[in-house]
């Protein structure tokens, strides 16, 4: 059974170190609802450049302009097959997020229409912020704060985070480009890459690879390779088209057989665009969002031809000489630097550097959903997954008898954490009690790992401990290496080990 519950930790975790992380984009929010959710109590502080949640999948708004609204940036998510993340079942209970019903279709070079399944970003279940594409970041944040009581996460917004420095007691401090100190903390999540990604030295003239440069002299091997990987890691830009059209017009827009159009291969290389996104404002008026192809920044008037041109068969032909559209009343460009990193990403295994208490999480750690939102939100569950798995870890080491209650053992199953918790006798997991018909439940195991929960029943097998619902098993031969199987029409197995307890981190943690 997936344990669809976020309570059970809260009353067995004692005090987890406080985190400082870098974005409050998908990875940053979802990192922080996942960890508030497994019962983290320690306090997170999110630092984010732009001026609200959502980073790459945010909504660009105007102070001025109450009605306009923009996603710049990612205009819907998508999730391939495989077990949903974790946190999408209360994202779309709790109205954040609804599905994608838009119409959507692929241009082609000859100027027809063909089905949008071609795209990679339209496959699977599509899915779109309830009035924006920020409200995915702000749901988040509200599946973080409604966990309580530990205080929610804070948010520092329109603060770039310019400098970092471990501290020698270990920790970590953030400093600003003038030199104040922003915050300190026990551990240090990176869930962009801009501090640890020689891209920075170019845009903006930095003399160094921030974390590169704070990672000096601390001798973690597994930082070291981290940070080798993410410097030699290729980024993609994009330069987006940002046009409003006035409700005349708007009204011609919003009757087009599309509010989404991919450009396929040939396409691309006629126009130059890789997509259109039109999204209606409350006033009547739409928003007109075109990707363009290529890396280098292109003008507005020379995008803005581009769509006319493609858009010909369904908005006829512009006036002799001009490149302008008919209504459009404010035009703008969004160039993104490092919008979709290049394949293959940073290894899962290099997530966590427990030495210099160094974490990463974000789109660009290679697995499924990589450079998507779907992978943002994945790898942060894995993250989080990691992180209380390590407290525990720690907090056995010390002899917490609050964590030896939960006779909790972690182990490494194919590279990644996992946190196994045994309740014996007639109990449920904590938070998800069913006495139904008057019945009790019995033992189960609550394996937590990557971004799965999941709480097994026993077996009544003879012999040594196993667990499953059907899909998955564990169990116990050999409690220092468990068998760990799913059941996915053919059999996959897990190779796992028990992972020794290492030392606690500094700070009374
Ligand atoms: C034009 C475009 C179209 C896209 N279309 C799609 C799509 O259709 N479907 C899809 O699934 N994905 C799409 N994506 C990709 C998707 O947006 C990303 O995969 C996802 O948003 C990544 O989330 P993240 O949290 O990993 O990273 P980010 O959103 O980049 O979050 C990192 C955050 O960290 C902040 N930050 C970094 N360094 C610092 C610092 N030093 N100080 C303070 N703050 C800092 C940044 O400001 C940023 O907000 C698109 C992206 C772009 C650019």
């Amino acid at each position: 059974m997936a344990g669809s519950s976020g309570e059970s930790g809260q009353s067995r975790r004692p005090s987890a170190p406080s985190l400082a992380v870098i974005g409050a984009g998908v990875a940053g929010c979802a990192l922080a609802a996942g960890l508030r959710r497994g019962g983290w109590d320690g306090p997170i502080d999110l630092w984010e450049a732009g001026r609200g949640p959502g980073g790459r999948a945010a909504t660009r708004r105007s102070r001025q302009d109450a009605a306009w609204r923009l996603d710049h940036g990612a205009p819907l998510l998508n999730l391939l097959e495989g077990p949903e993340p974790e946190l999408v079942a209360p994202l779309r209970s709790g109205d954040w997020i609804v599905p994608w019903r838009e119409p959507a279709a692929e241009l082609q070079a000859d100027g027809t229409l063909g089905p949008a399944e071609a795209d990679p970003l339209l496959r699977g279940a599509l899915y779109r912020g309830r009035l924006g594409m920020d409200d995915l970041c702000r749901g988040l944040l509200a599946l973080a704060q409604a966990q309580g009581p530990p205080p929610s996460p804070t948010g520092h917004y329109g603060t770039l985070v310019r400098h970092l420095e471990a501290r020698p007691d270990g920790g970590w401090r953030l400093i600003e480009a003038t030199g104040t100190v922003l915050g300190e903390a026990d551990w240090l999540v990176l869930s962009g890459t801009l501090l640890a990604h020689p891209r920075a030295m170019e845009r903006f003239g930095w003399s160094e690879v921030p974390l590169q440069r704070a990672a000096e002299g601390l001798g973690d091997g597994a930082l070291e390779t981290a940070l080798a990987a993410l410097a030699s890691m290729g980024m993609q830009s994009r330069t987006n088209l940002m046009l409003t059209i006035e409700p005349t017009a708007a009204t011609r827009w919003l009757a087009l057989p599309f509010r989404l159009l991919g450009f396929d291969g040939p396409a691309q290389q006629r126009w130059g665009l890789r997509r259109l996104a039109i999204q209606p404002l409350a006033d009547g008026r739409c928003g007109v969002v075109a990707h363009s192809v290529t890396d280098a920044v292109v003008d507005i008037a020379a995008l803005e031809g581009a769509v006319a041109s493609a858009l010909v068969p369904w908005l006829g032909e512009r006036p002799v000489g001009g490149d302008a559209l008919e209504g459009v009343v404010q035009r703008q460009l969004m160039h993104w630097g490092a919008a979709f990193p290049v394949a293959p990403g940073l290894s899962p295994t290099a997530m966590l550097c427990p030495a210099s208490r160094v974490a990463f999480c974000g789109d660009f750690i290679a697995g499924q959903g990589f450079g998507r939102i779907e992978g943002a939100l994945r790898s942060a569950q894995a993250l989080a997954a990691q992180l209380l798995a390590m407290v525990l870890l720690l907090c056995l080491a010390l002899g917490s008898p609050a964590a030896a209650a939960a006779a909790a053992v972690t182990y490494r199953c194919d590279g990644d954490l996992l946190l196994a918790t045994s309740d014996n006798g007639a109990v449920d997991a904590p938070g998800l009690p069913n006495t139904s018909a008057g019945t009790v439940p019995g033992a189960t195991v609550l394996l937590e790992w990557r971004d799965l929960r999941l709480q097994l029943p026993r077996t009544n097998n003879a012999g040594p401990p196993s667990y499953t619902d059907g899909l998955w098993w564990w169990s116990l031969e050999d409690p220092q290496q468990p068998r760990f199987l799913h059941r996915r029409g053919a059999i996959e197995r897990f190779s796992c080990q028990a992972v020794a307890a290492g030392g606690p981190p500094a700070g009374g943690h």
